[in-house]
């Protein structure tokens, strides 16, 4: 089943991407893993996915080891994604076993990353989380303030800002997403004008009741996990 259903999203990503004249190769399919029984992971490396993306550190830290060693075995090296909310006295561990933080929802969280990071010999790759609707409850900066946030981080030297993350609200219809996405393409877009900074290639954008539009709109990273999974528990 879950083979079955990392086929379909793969199809529908291609679809998508091709609609728009984009490379499908250019969009990397997120795994989310959050509440999903291991073997139903395993299921989805078989299927030979990479991408694994978790929401709690506590979870992430528990899985960790049994998925990396399994992926080890079939050859596969697994790329882990934080994309829930990440908190202070949470760090340490998470930058130990992220590959990319994508809630990244203020300059203070940036700086304490940095510093793990720092004595770690790390460089942590992390997307900032942009609020794109007020409707949602979520975290993350405000449209206005990214700019600004992502020039204060450029002086921390054991993070890279690798691009902008956001969570459209929920909406009946996935055509009602479009405006955020689109939102979120264009803030990337001035930032990358603005000559004083590094390229932003990463918009993580689009779950499963939305990815096709966010695809359209240039996501470069779709997080999906009922899709994949089937619904939570
Ligand atoms: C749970 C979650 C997802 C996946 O959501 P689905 O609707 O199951 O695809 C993606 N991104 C974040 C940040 C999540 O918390």
């Amino acid at each position: 089943m879950v083979a079955k259903n990392v086929a379909f999203c793969r199809g529908r990503i291609e679809a998508a991407a091709k609609n728009v004249g984009r490379m499908p190769s250019d969009i990397a399919l997120v795994v989310v893993t959050k509440s999903v029984s291991l073997p139903l992971i395993r299921e989805a490396l078989d299927a030979g996915c990479a991408h694994i993306g978790e929401s709690k550190l506590q979870e992430a830290l528990l899985k960790y080891g049994v998925l990396s060693a399994y992926a080890r075995d079939k050859g596969l090296r697994l790329v882990w994604h934080m994309v829930g909310h990440l908190q202070s006295n949470k760090v340490k561990d998470a930058v130990r076993i992220f590959d990319m933080i994508h809630s990244v929802d203020s300059v203070r969280l940036a700086r304490q990353i940095d510093k793990e990071a720092l004595e770690l010999g790390k460089i942590q790759d992390i997307l900032l989380e942009v609020k794109t609707s007020p409707e949602t409850t979520k975290s993350g900066f405000c449209p206005e303030d990214v700019c600004g946030a992502v020039k204060e981080m450029a002086a921390l030297k054991n993070i890279s800002v690798k691009g902008l993350m956001t969570i459209a609200p929920p909406v009946d219809k996935a055509e009602k997403a479009r405006p955020y996405f689109s939102m979120l393409r264009k803030l990337r877009d001035e930032i990358d004008q603005s000559p004083v900074l590094f390229p932003l290639p990463i918009l993580s954008m689009g779950m499963t009741d939305d990815y096709e539009i966010a695809v359209e709109e240039g996501s470069t990273i779709v997080r999906i996990g009922r899709g994949i999974f089937g619904e939570r528990l």
